[in-house]
């Protein structure tokens, strides 16, 4: 920090992220600054590459937001860190004031603090993140593990609204990172998962975290015939969770339903996009279609709780690691379907 400049990858528009230096953040009263140790590609920073951020990332900003590191400098006013705390912290804390807070509906925030900025060599966490989004990292748990506490979290609280109970029958459509978190609680809850994505590659991941079935959906003629082919009577499935973020996926995520089944349309498509439900089908066959969104301070403990206990292996989650100067190509390889996190060292 001799000259108070860091190296850090800056995105400026679509397809415009560059490899610069900009200044360390300085951290303010209730702030911690932070030396990254492991930050992971997600989808929505490919999606942030490709066509930008509408709301959180404002051009020439550092982008970024699964990490872990150490904490190497407090701001005023902190109690419960120290300097050299290996620490996680997620990307966004509640206001606890606003209606939805006063729901206890704190994934719906209307006050929602970001934090961005994880690909560079420091990040800077914010007073409201360090007070209820910020763990400590026990010894046992590497850096990467750790980093996977905030898509986790999203998953943990999907799954929680997903009516899953022993021996249902699970579709997950998509096995990228979050749909493979998915069939991965999906099984901790004693379900039967069928998995299905267009990649052998991500079908063979979602194969060792547990799926029972696998469908290729590029493979098939009908890919919801072939998920309701493997229910008793071709009736459908009990669970159905889209974890794609494509409209027609949407679509099918409902075909494939039984009556009375839960659908949770989970992967965000893009905005003004829109799908078409048979009505006669919502109302006879008393579906439940919910959305859900986003994570909560009790999902980021759940979360982490089970990395920490070992639930699962975190390593199927990450493909491989890349140097900080090469984010471009691991968020390249991962438009092209190739792994399913990059580990971005710095
Ligand atoms: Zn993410
Ligand atoms: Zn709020």
């Amino acid at each position: 920090m001799e000259n108070n400049k860091m190296k850090a990858q800056l995105f400026y528009g679509p397809g415009d992220v560059r490899f610069e230096e900009t200044d360390i953040p300085k951290p303010g009263p209730g702030e911690a600054l932070v030396k990254i140790k492991s930050v992971l590609t997600c989808g929505s920073d490919l999606k942030t590459y490709r066509r930008g951020h509408p709301t959180m990332i404002a051009d020439g900003s550092v982008f970024g937001h699964e990490w872990a590191g150490d904490i190497v400098e407090l701001g005023e006013g902190i109690e419960d860190f120290n300097i050299g705390d290996r620490v996680v912290a997620v990307n966004t804390a509640p206001c606890f004031k606003c209606y939805y807070c006063k729901l206890e509906r704190y994934s719906m925030c209307d006050n929602l603090v970001y934090n961005n900025g994880a690909y560079a060599e420091y990040i800077k966490i914010p007073a409201d993140i360090l007070a209820v989004n910020t763990i400590k990292i026990p010894d046992h748990v590497g850096y990467p593990a750790a980093a996977l506490t905030e898509p986790l979290a999203c998953a943990v609280h999907g799954i929680d609204e997903s009516n899953i109970t022993e021996g249902d029958v699970v579709a997950v459509n998509g096995a990228g990172p979050i749909g493979l978190f998915f069939v991965t609680l999906a099984k901790l809850k004693g379900a039967i998962v069928i998995s299905s994505d267009l990649s052998d590659e991500r079908l063979k991941v979602a194969e060792e975290l547990g799926a029972d079935f696998n469908v290729n959906a590029s493979k098939v003629e009908d890919q919801v015939q072939a998920v309701r082919d493997l229910t008793a009577g071709g009736r459908g499935v009990d669970v159905t969770i889209e974890a794609t973020g494509f409209p027609k996926v949407w679509e099918m995520t409902i075909l494939m339903a039984r009556k009375g089944g839960t659908v949770n349309l989970f992967g965000g498509c893009a905005s003004g996009t829109s799908i078409n439900i048979d009505t006669k089908l919502l109302h006879y066959s008393e579906l439940i279609i919910k959305g859900v969104y986003h994570h909560t301070p009790y999902y980021v403990k759940k979360a982490f709780k089970l990395i920490e206990k070992g639930l699962f292996d975190t390593s199927r989650f990450i493909t491989s690691d890349m140097p900080l100067e090469r984010l471009v190509d691991a968020l390249e390889l991962m438009g092209q379907q190739k792994g399913i996190k990059y580990n971005i060292t710095t």
